[in-house]
């Protein structure tokens, strides 16, 4: 039994480092909110029951995040940023009560739990001087200029202590929608949830798509203050409001655990009201003296607790199931039933993944279903409650419902595609994606004008674009003579484009900007990707099986090979521009860490990957190197733990002489 217990403590705690890998450091959850909290409360009873076999840095003791070394400068917290414990039920909320009124008379504030990305402000003589993630809650990502976008940060207050503030970054609902709609009309990958799409707006380079995705901020807390007195959280978060902070929008005193569940209670059943999405609510006790008398895990702090809602479900009538055709030609099935409250708003859709999907479940039309909402605004069927009277088993079309040509599966795949290259559906959104901004990066060419063009019969394949005339367009309704001049302007200069550009342009299977740009650094031109195997491909650093071969397959087609020799002819580049001629460190990859004496570890991660090497954030048995510098951490114990080799900046400058 024991020995049971430690394979499956072992098993969820690599399964949830995995999981808060993807959520927190890519910006990419795999699964639900919900399902996570659920394996961490499986894992946190099993480390009760048999602590022995708990590992030191459970994902239930430490605070989840890290830093992007790669993309950030670490910032050092000068006080922790936590995390809250949870609870699912109010027993367990009295439970914590009982805890805190032993020692004290409680009161409460009681506040909604933004669902976004947790952030500090620092301030200094009245003046904003940084912002940075949580990080692993004590070293941040440095996000200043990401920050400057969001409007309701105020850039200067009316305070010249030193202030730190705590607060989440978040997108609202409208917001989340205008994106979700702008990705999917581009052909990328739409954001997965609002919490999703705010961390990956903020946790990025460039300030101009900081600011294009239009966040905004609710501050919770003081973290640190100079220069004034506060005594109770309240009157902390009054102060910050005086000062133009957009602080939360609602926090309630509350006497008691009873009258601070009845609040939890009337926030849970407004919450589909709100614009902007709440995981829970959060409990904290008011004096912030008494909060001294609990202190802190190394995770959270005693004195706080946070009620995650459960997700609310409810049947209702399956009236049909609709089909989209994306770019590749996926047949994506999604239900369409009789409107229904959950979790305050109102839906009638539901994404139903896949034909296996739909199987596995039994859905078929005129079903009762069981829809819910998971705190994510977009809902899911969870199952059926009973079948309609004499419902047939649902069957995905034998026909593409755009264009009516056959539809194939491929064996090992849960996707039914259209066989029909120039099914319009497929057109349009091919066109959308080849001109959007990763790919030719056209301006002008959204989906209007693309559909315009189709309308129009003046193009059927993106290498039409470069024959279009100025005639042929300006005549056009809803495009001036200006905006066809502009347009043709951007189709021209695209040809110039570095070549991972075309390629991702494509739009091959499984074959995304990164890889593109893999590809294109590694075989520099046209040519010789033409030429390469598929073994050839699988020896690119960062490329898979899958992804090798789907290039492969999709470079053997005679028409991929036509279309390519068509932009070749029209002039488009067929050479790559980033040119690695010393690849010194193929194969090696080196971990960046501390202050180096002169370089700042972007420069120096840019001679790496110069040089054809790679950097990664963390030490392994696989890290060739440990670049460090001054005030190296807990990479450079691991190094020496590992026996993997340290250096320092002036060996390096050695290496690369
Ligand atoms: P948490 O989100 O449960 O609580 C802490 C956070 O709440 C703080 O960082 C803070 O920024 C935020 N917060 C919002 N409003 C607040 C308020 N009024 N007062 C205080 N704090 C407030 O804890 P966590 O450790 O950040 O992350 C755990 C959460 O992340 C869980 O909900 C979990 O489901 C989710 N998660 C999901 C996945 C996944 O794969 N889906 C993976 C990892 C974590």
């Amino acid at each position: 039994m024991s020995i049971e217990a430690k394979k499956l403590i072992d098993e969820l705690t690599e399964k949830l480092n995995y999981y808060s890998n993807k959520y927190y450091m890519d910006d990419s959850p795999e699964i639900s909110d919900y399902e996570y909290d659920m394996l961490q409360r499986q894992l946190k009873d099993l480390e009760l029951k048999y602590p022995q076999y708990a590992h030191k840095n459970s994902p239930t003791v430490r605070v989840g995040g890290g830093v992007e070394e790669r993309l950030f400068t670490p910032v050092a917290h000068r006080v922790k940023m936590e995390s809250l414990q949870d609870a699912f039920s109010f027993d367990e909320l009295r439970a914590f009560d009982k805890r805190i009124a032993d020692e004290v008379t409680p009161i409460y504030s009681v506040e909604p739990k933004i669902d976004g990305l947790s952030v500090l402000l620092e301030y200094e003589n009245g003046e904003f001087v940084r912002g940075s993630t949580r990080g692993d809650g004590e070293i941040g990502e440095d996000v200043t200029a990401n920050l400057l976008t969001v409007d309701d940060i105020p850039k200067t207050i009316d305070f010249k202590g030193v202030l730190e503030v705590r607060g989440e970054v978040y997108m609202s609902h409208k917001r989340f929608l205008e994106l979700v709609e702008r990705q999917e009309n581009e052909g990328v990958a739409p954001a997965k949830n609002p919490r999703n799409a705010a961390a990956g707006s903020l946790r990025q380079k460039n300030p101009k798509i900081t600011a294009e995705r239009k966040l905004s901020s609710f501050i919770f807390n003081v973290q640190y203050i100079e220069g004034k007195e506060l005594e109770t959280h309240i009157q902390s978060l009054d102060f910050l409001k005086s000062l133009g902070f957009s602080v939360l929008p609602f926090y309630h005193k509350a006497k008691g655990i009873e009258q601070a569940i009845n609040i939890i209670n009337q926030i849970g059943q407004n919450r589909g009201q709100l614009a902007f999405d709440i995981d829970g609510a959060v409990i904290k006790l008011d004096n912030l003296g008494q909060r001294d008398l609990f202190g802190s895990t190394a995770k959270f702090p005693k004195w706080a607790i946070a009620y995650k809602y459960p997700p609310e479900e409810k049947p209702t009538k399956l009236l049909g199931v609709e089909i989209n055709v994306g770019r590749t030609g996926a047949l994506t099935p999604t239900a369409v039933f009789e409107p229904v409250s959950l979790a305050g708003t109102t839906v009638s859709r539901a994404v139903l993944h896949n034909e296996d999907f739909i199987k596995e479940k039994d859905i078929r039309i005129g079903d009762t279903i069981i829809v819910r909402k998971a705190g994510d605004i977009i809902p899911e069927v969870i199952g059926v409650a009973e079948h309609g009277d004499g419902a047939e088993p649902f069957k995905m079309p034998q026909s593409c419902p755009s264009c009516g040509a056959t539809v194939y599966r491929e064996e090992g795949e849960a996707v039914i595609r259209c066989t029909n290259a120039q099914c319009p559906a497929q057109m349009a959104r091919h066109l959308i994606h080849f001109a959007s901004r990763d790919a030719m990066d056209i301006e002008g060419l959204g989906p209007a004008v693309v559909t315009l063009l189709l309308e129009n019969d003046l193009v059927e394949h993106p290498y039409d674009l470069y024959t279009l005339r100025l005639e042929q367009l300006s005549g056009l309704e809803r495009m001036g003579e200006k905006s066809a001049e502009n347009l043709l302007k951007a189709i021209q200069k695209s040809k110039d484009n570095d070549l991972y550009r075309l390629i991702f342009g494509l739009g091959i299977r499984h074959i995304g900007a990164k890889a593109a740009k893999l590809v294109a650094d590694k075989l520099q031109n046209m040519d010789a990707i033409l030429t390469a195997s598929v073994e050839d491909f699988m020896a690119i650093d960062g490329f898979g099986e899958i992804m090798a071969k789907s290039l492969y397959d999709f470079l053997s087609l005679p028409q991929s090979r036509a279309l390519i020799e068509r932009f070749s002819e029209l002039g488009l580049n067929m050479q790559s521009k980033t040119v690695i001629t010393d690849t010194r460190f193929e194969g090696l990859t080196f971990v960046l860490t501390g202050t180096l004496p002169t370089y700042k570890r972007s420069e120096a991660a840019a001679i790496i990957e110069g040089f054809g090497g790679k950097t990664a954030s963390s030490v392994s048995k696989k890290t060739s190197y440990v670049l460090a510098g001054e005030e190296a951490g807990s990479k450079l114990d691991k190094a020496n733990s590992l026996g993997v080799p340290v250096i320092s900046e002036q060996e390096f400058n050695e290496m690369i002489k």
